[in-house]
């Protein structure tokens, strides 16, 4: 027997459908790519999307075309985001940060029909458009005033012209909610980048679980900055989340540093920001630094990499700001789990409690996770047995677009590639990425925990720990450090503060200063190339 219920596709047009209903006047504010800041509503937005959508239409575009842009976070990508999707396209975010031929690559491989891209990246795009095969025409985010006189790009259009020219007046279609939506390649830090294809069901279930109040949780009463970008893993899924809570949106553009973010958070009375800890790093450097305070700022998810306990303690209990650690990977679009106590832990000592909430957390709704060995044996959850991480759900992927290697999944579950232990609790901890261990004596040495104790040290900004090559034990770790600017430590006090912190046979062999280390396109320390610096390194 059926159920007797209606049944709507659950399509990404229906979110600024309901933004525009229900918080008309609630206000997105971007700082532009131009410099200035913007504001408008969640009515304004919902308007000039549909003049958008029928701009694409009017070009063109069809059903499942894929619509490229690259952009910094702020309004005009926030309409393209519901446009395009919205209209029955895909919307695809690339990666500014990647290497040009990359991005062409990239382009060609996922046949962009259109490329959308903020004013900032006009030479990266005059550098590589000759090679994009299938693109019709691009699209500069700007007014006429900010158009090139002249350029070398084929058909150059202006999105400010395009939205003019364009009737408000459209129909959001209704289709199948499994639906190709949007797409994100991986960085790819190994071989050519991979395509994940999300769709319009797997957006809303992911929104809608992310939303719960032990993940991302915010509401109608807070302001909300995507700082992670809109070209990664859509921003975590905050332009969807937020416009579905009615939260006022605030878009930091391309200013990313430290004093930049500060003066945004102050002046629109932010409550809530998600990012990669890379990115906080700055921030809290420039509030330490000058003496400051945060007005309003409340809570924060920190993600994409480990969150550094040290980090999160100095948000606690030096700006009061509770900070929540989420895991997840563009290929779970992206959440899968978040750390937050239970209420079994809330009498426990202050620092039991942190040290459950160092964990990367517990599954959401609709993910399943588990941990096995190499020969794929499910193994226990007891907090110490540590194996490979998979997971399944309705937003994980199952096969990269257009590639050749098919089903990625092992007896129906992804393999993540992360190296995790689970306590009984549910209570995950990523030990490291599998290609990341060190592998010391036949046991691994997870070197995340190694760069946690590393980070407490007030001396230290930024270190990355590998295995690098021994005649007896075949790997031991070594720390590559960045100092604080102005700090000194020296490597016998570095390894010295280990002591009774780790086992001992888990301490770092020997310690090296560098003056930065090479960081990603998606804001992550790049451990490979540190590996390839380090190859031939001489342990002492
Ligand atoms: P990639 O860098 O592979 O393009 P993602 O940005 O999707 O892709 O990164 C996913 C990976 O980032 C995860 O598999 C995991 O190794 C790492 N990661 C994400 N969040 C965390 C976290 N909170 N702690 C540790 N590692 C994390």
């Amino acid at each position: 027997m059926m159920g007797q219920m209606m049944s709507q596709p659950l399509l990404i047009s229906t979110i600024i459908q309901f933004a525009d209903r229900n918080f008309a006047d609630t206000e997105i504010v971007s700082r532009r790519a131009e410099g200035d800041i913007h504001r408008y509503t969640y009515r304004d937005c919902h308007k000039r999307a549909r003049q958008m959508a029928n701009a694409l239409s009017n070009l063109g575009v069809k059903m499942g075309d894929r619509v490229a842009t690259l952009a910094w976070n702020g309004y005009r990508h926030l309409e393209l985001y519901y446009a395009i999707s919205g209209s029955g396209a895909v919307m695809h975010t690339i990666n500014p940060r990647l290497h040009p031929d990359q991005i062409a690559y990239i382009v060609n491989h996922a046949e962009d029909q259109y490329l959308f891209f903020d004013i900032t990246f006009l030479p990266l795009v005059e550098g590589f458009a000759a090679q994009c095969k299938a693109t019709k025409g691009f699209v500069m985010m700007c007014g006429r005033d900010r158009m090139p006189a002249e350029s070398k790009i084929p058909n150059l259009m202006c999105y400010e012209d395009l939205v003019e020219q364009s009737s408000d007046q459209y129909e959001w279609p209704l289709f199948d909610e499994n639906s190709a939506s949007s797409l994100c390649y991986t960085s790819g830090t190994t071989g050519n980048p991979k395509g994940v294809l999300y769709s319009h069901r797997s957006t809303l279930l992911h929104s809608f679980s992310a939303l719960m109040p032990d993940a991302i949780t915010f509401s109608s009463r807070d302001v909300v900055v995507p700082v992670v970008p809109m070209f990664h893993v859509n921003a975590w899924g905050l332009p969807y989340s937020a416009p579905m809570t009615g939260a006022k949106l605030v878009f930091p553009g391309p200013a990313l540093d430290g004093k930049s973010l500060y003066e945004l958070f102050e002046q629109e009375q932010v409550t809530y920001a998600a990012g990669v800890p890379t990115i906080w790093l700055g921030l809290l450097n420039h509030v330490g630094q000058n003496n400051l305070k945060f007005s309003s700022f409340k809570r924060t998810i920190i993600g994409g990499s480990t969150c550094p306990p040290a980090m999160m303690k100095t948000f606690q209990q030096q700006y009061n700001v509770e900070v929540v650690h989420g895991w997840g990977m563009t290929e779970l679009s992206p959440l899968g789990a978040a750390c937050t106590l239970q209420r079994k832990h809330l009498n426990l000592p202050e620092e039991q409690k942190q040290a459950i909430l160092e964990r990367q957390g517990r599954a959401i709704f609709g993910i399943d996770m588990k941990i096995v060995d190499d020969a794929g044996l499910e193994l226990p959850w007891d907090g110490k047995t540590f194996g490979n991480l998979l997971v399944k759900g309705s937003w994980v992927v199952s096969s990269y677009f257009r590639s050749d290697s098919g089903d990625v999944l092992q007896d129906g579950w992804f393999p993540t590639g992360d190296v995790a232990t689970i306590t009984a609790d549910g209570y995950m901890q990523i030990t490291d990425r599998s290609k990341d261990v060190i592998k010391s004596g036949g046991e691994w040495i997870g070197s995340i925990d190694l760069e946690n104790i590393a980070m407490a040290h007030p001396a230290v900004q930024q270190v990355a720990c590998i295995g690098v090559s021994h005649p007896k034990w075949d790997e031991r770790p070594l720390l590559v450090v960045v100092k604080k600017p102005g700090a000194d430590v020296s490597k016998e006090e570095l390894i010295k503060f280990y002591d009774g912190k780790i086992a001992k046979w888990w301490t770092p062999d020997d310690v090296t200063f560098v003056e930065a280390l090479p960081i990603g396109a998606t804001g992550k320390i790049l451990k490979n190339k540190i590996r390839e610096q380090f190859h031939d390194y001489k342990l002492p």
